[in-house]
């Protein structure tokens, strides 16, 4: 889930149609960690894929979100989808691949619905990147984004490879009692996944 000021105002005006919907998974859930596996063929069109994607725009616009990744909500599918009024039009991007263009050297801001009261100033995304992706029936597309819409993609992206926005960050303004909750969580998750690793070898 990335969050933005610039654009929490689309969250209210449509927070009215939703009824109910998937909890967001916190930082503590090794789901959040996964690389995620490529949507199936034969979910293209179908009814789960649906249901899934409907489910991700209630969660998103739920939390006044402009974006959110198939993993926050427990399926770890390399599926997100997108939404910042006139900055990105509504999209689903199922099996994305990016392309980054230049060097990552533009600072934002940026939150996350998975790690919630951590915001950033300073998470370096690049100025543009090309997307190709395959929309919910199938078809392929290849767009190109700048600025903030190249960061929110940049970010659900990141969740489809297990990497959160704080694993760029390094802003020292970041409030010092949530940076050590949230990476006690993280080597907490790594050696639950170390155990699990070594009980499965
Ligand atoms: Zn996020």
């Amino acid at each position: 889930m990335a969050r933005f000021d610039e654009t929490s105002s689309f969250g209210a005006q449509r927070a009215s149609i939703v009824t109910g919907s998937r909890t967001t998974l916190q930082i503590e859930d090794s789901i959040l960690r996964m690389v995620a596996r490529p949507v199936p063929e034969e979910m293209f069109g179908s009814e789960t894929l649906t249901r899934l994607v409907e489910e991700m725009w209630m969660c998103m616009i739920d939390a006044g979100g402009v974006g959110i990744a198939a993993p926050q909500v427990g399926i770890s599918w390399r599926l997100f989808i997108g939404s910042a009024s006139s900055i990105l039009p509504s999209t689903v991007f199922v099996n994305p691949e990016v392309e980054f263009h230049g060097e990552a050297s533009v600072l934002g801001e940026e939150g996350c619905l998975s790690v919630p009261g951590w915001r950033s100033a300073k998470v370096l995304r690049h100025s543009k990147v090309t997307v190709r992706y395959r929309d919910m029936d199938g078809g392929s597309h290849v767009e190109t984004y700048e600025g903030l819409a190249a960061r929110v993609i940049q970010h659900e992206f990141d969740h489809l490879n297990g990497k959160l926005f704080i694993d760029i960050d390094d802003s020292p303004e970041v409030d010092d009692t949530l940076r050590r909750r949230a990476m006690r969580a993280m080597a907490e998750m790594e050696d639950r996944m170390k155990a699990r690793s070594e009980a499965d070898a």
